[in-house]
């Protein structure tokens, strides 16, 4: 099944939600729109049932926690950004397709790096490359997503990024 996530950027942005039914999103991104029209835009998506909210369990979070340590944008990333990357992965965890939309420019960044899709409702079509390299300080292992956890499958070092060159 595709599952199709949507961060407050998006939603400010003004997604059009009548094309897809069940969205989800997490509970948090309504405290973080201010503006009433677009929170009565949100109310109605989720009373139509267009828009579902759902929270990533623990698990999850701590998962995107280790992840973030590797991609190193800890700063730069609210709450929200990452209960939205733990639903992400919560989904992906449970065999479904997940695309996020965001117009978020370090959520985008750390769904590269997770190797999760996502759509930017500004920008038509374009899909950021990869600029980094996750690779193991230990035994040198490359990887083209960071794995959950963040640690290498072979021999479980913290993994690190460096720029492509
Ligand atoms: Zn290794």
């Amino acid at each position: 099944m595709k599952i199709i996530l949507i961060d407050t950027s998006a939603f400010i942005n003004g997604y059009n939600f009548y094309q897809n039914k069940s969205i989800y999103t997490v509970p948090n991104v309504k405290k973080e729109i201010f503006n009433e029209l677009a929170k009565l835009r949100y109310e109605n998506a989720v009373l139509s049932g267009y828009l579902i909210e759902k929270n990533p369990t623990r698990e999850y979070l701590d998962q995107i926690e280790k992840i973030i340590e590797v991609a190193g944008e800890t700063e730069l990333l609210s709450n929200t950004d990452k209960q939205i990357l733990a639903l992400a992965l919560m989904f992906k965890s449970n065999e479904n397709e997940v695309e996020i939309i965001t117009d978020d420019y370090s959520l985008q960044n750390l769904a590269t790096l997770m190797g999760i899709d996502f759509k930017s409702t500004i920008t038509k079509g374009i899909k950021k490359v990869l600029k980094w390299i996750i690779y193991c300080p230990g035994c040198k292992k490359t990887y083209n997503k960071i794995p959950i956890d963040g640690i290498c499958v072979i021999c479980g070092t913290q993994l690190k990024r460096k720029p492509k060159k």
